[in-house]
């Protein structure tokens, strides 16, 4: 079993943090709210602090 991360969209404040931490997974969609584009893109450990940095906490781990 992996993981990946899922952000929920309708929390997201478009603030664009964890694209910066981690752009091999996440980028800012349509609607200006992340998005997970490649769950695997890139070491847990660097998803791990783009959670932590989300100021609304809006990323979770989901199994897959
Ligand atoms: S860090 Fe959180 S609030 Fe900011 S863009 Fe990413 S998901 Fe949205």
């Amino acid at each position: 079993m992996s993981r990946i991360p899922w952000v929920d969209q309708e929390l997201c404040i478009s603030c664009t943090l964890c694209v910066q931490a981690a752009p091999e997974v996440f980028r800012m969609g349509d609607k200006n709210v992340s998005q997970v584009y490649n769950g695997t893109g890139a070491p847990e450990v660097k998803i791990q602090l783009a959670i932590d940095g989300c100021p609304v906490s809006c990323i979770q781990w989901r199994d897959v």
